[in-house]
């Protein structure tokens, strides 16, 4: 085993220099350290350096490079192929730097490189000041942002990478590096969707919004109305004010207050529709949807951090999604959409989604490397099953849903909803000519590729 290798080589020495904790094979909290969201990853890392502060992260880095360890980051830990851990390497664990200091004078909030987005929107919520999360709380802010960021506030506030201010980094090199529009800008640009190429995003600053009511409409449809329900919501979405969002999705209906007895285990389609804004306007808005049959209702002003819990999953199930961005939606799309819901497994914690963009996703480009935020729709089978056994199935679902909507894909993707689909996908996910920008970003910040395990950038060769 690497213990007593790892033992011989310093072990303590670092353990000694670090405010936090470092766990080898064998010790009680090496498992938990080495747990990732999707228990389909089984890795084992020679060491997880659970870093409390940036000289931590340097400290780690140090180690690594002086024992050849390969490098994984890990923040929430959601990456869905399990990015955030090396086999046999060492894992930079940033978890326990999730502190979040919100300046409600500025409407700006400082971000530790591991919190996640319940540490952000508990700590903005108070102020009635929230900005674009993803659509559950465990999700790590650092690899979401870096990553683009996308979730329910984005039509109004744009992506999540749209209201980076900066962000401190350690390089590969254990330096530290600042980025913002006038400091570093290249790196600046970078880390708009470059995600986690260019060093150990320690904190990030982002910009907060106002956001004083949010409203929640969840109308839920039989199956076989589900394309009524998605062709409405579309049209309906095709002109709606930048405050509307929300998505179309299929699930097996779970167990919850408002959904009828006779949907729960049962494969349902469902209509949400977010609304920063109040109750009533959100109706007038949604009003050709709420003028369908449906089976049931639920529709609420709600806290924002609420909100952002109801979708949550217990962690240890397995996992496997992909998406695909549409350049149209026609009814023939709709089709294919709703027909491969029917496939999907059930009962099972998969979601068969469909995400409007739109709204200031669409019209900010800010020139970053995330050109899948024109498309106007997303396609995202979120595979989620509780066996092995079941993995096969769940796994063909995902691979029927890509290809049924493929003749209206425009082949820009968002990485963070995909797994590792190969370069091309990586090279598609940013533009080809982004992808040389960010090439040569990365040859100045990490020429020896240290961080590569993310959806990689390749350093250009001078
Ligand atoms: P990790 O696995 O810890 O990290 C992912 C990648 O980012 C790794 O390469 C890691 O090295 C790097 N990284 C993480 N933190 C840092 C840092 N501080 N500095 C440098 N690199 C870092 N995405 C959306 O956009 N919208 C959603 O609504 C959404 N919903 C999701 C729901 C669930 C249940 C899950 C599991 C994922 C969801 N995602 C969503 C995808 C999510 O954005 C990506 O998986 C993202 O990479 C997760 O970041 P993380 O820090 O949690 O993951």
């Amino acid at each position: 085993t690497p213990r007593e290798p790892l033992a011989d080589a310093g072990l303590a020495g670092l353990r000694s220099d670090i405010a936090g904790e470092a766990h080898v094979p064998g010790d009680p909290g090496y498992d938990e350290a080495r747990t990732v969201f999707n228990s389909m990853i089984d890795r084992r890392p020679a060491v997880v350096v659970q870093c409390a502060a940036r000289a931590d992260v340097v400290r780690g880095l140090r180690f690594a490079r002086e024992h050849g360890l390969e490098v994984a980051v890990r923040g929430g830990g959601h990456s869905v192929s399990g990015m955030s851990l090396s086999e046999g390497g060492l894992v930079i664990d940033l978890r326990r730097m999730n502190a979040v200091t919100v300046d409600p004078e500025n409407r700006t909030a400082r971000v530790g490189g591991g919190a996640v987005m319940g540490d952000l929107d508990r700590a903005t919520q108070p102020y009635a000041l929230a900005t674009t999360g993803g659509r559950v709380s465990t999700t790590g802010v650092g690899g979401f942002t870096l990553g683009g960021g996308s979730g329910w506030l984005e039509r109004r506030f744009g992506l999540a990478c749209d209201n980076l201010l900066a962000a401190e980094l350690v390089t590969a090199d254990g330096g530290t590096v600042r980025a913002a529009a006038d400091e570093n800008p290249d790196l600046f640009w970078a880390l708009h969707g470059g995600g986690g190429n260019f060093g150990v995003a320690t904190s990030l600053t982002l910009r907060l919004h106002e956001l004083p009511v949010l409203t929640m409409m969840l109308l839920l449809f039989r199956p076989e109305d589900g394309p009524l329900a998605v062709r409405t919501y579309r049209d309906l979405m095709e002109s709606a004010p930048d405050e509307a969002g929300g998505g179309c999705l299929y699930l097996t209906g779970p167990p919850e207050e408002f959904v009828p007895e006779h949907q729960v285990g049962r494969l349902i389609c469902a209509v949400l529709v977010t609304y920063t804004g109040p109750e009533a306007e959100a109706r007038d808005v949604a009003a050709p949807l709420l003028a369908l049959d449906r089976e049931a209702e639920f529709i609420t002003e709600i806290p924002y951090a609420h909100l952002q819990c109801m979708l949550d999953d217990p962690p240890g199930q397995r996992n496997y999604w992909s998406a695909e961005y549409l350049d149209s939606f026609p009814d023939e799309a709709v089709g294919a959409f709703c027909s491969t819901a029917h496939a999907m497994p059930v009962p099972s914690g998969s979601q068969h989604v469909l995400f409007p963009l739109g709204g200031r996703v669409g019209r900010e480009s800010g020139g970053f490397p995330v050109p899948w935020r024109s498309s106007p729709w997303a396609v995202h089978p979120f595979g989620i099953w509780g066996t092995a056994a079941e993995d096969e199935q769940g796994k063909a679902w995902v691979r029927e849903v890509r290809a049924a909507v493929r003749p209206w894909a425009g082949g820009a993707v968002y990485l963070n909803f995909i797994g590792r689909e190969g370069q091309e996908r990586v090279v598609a996910g940013f533009g080809e000519e982004n992808y040389e920008r960010l090439a040569a970003v990365k040859a100045r910040y990490d020429p020896g590729n240290v961080f590569h395990l993310n959806h990689n950038v390749k350093p250009s060769v001078a």
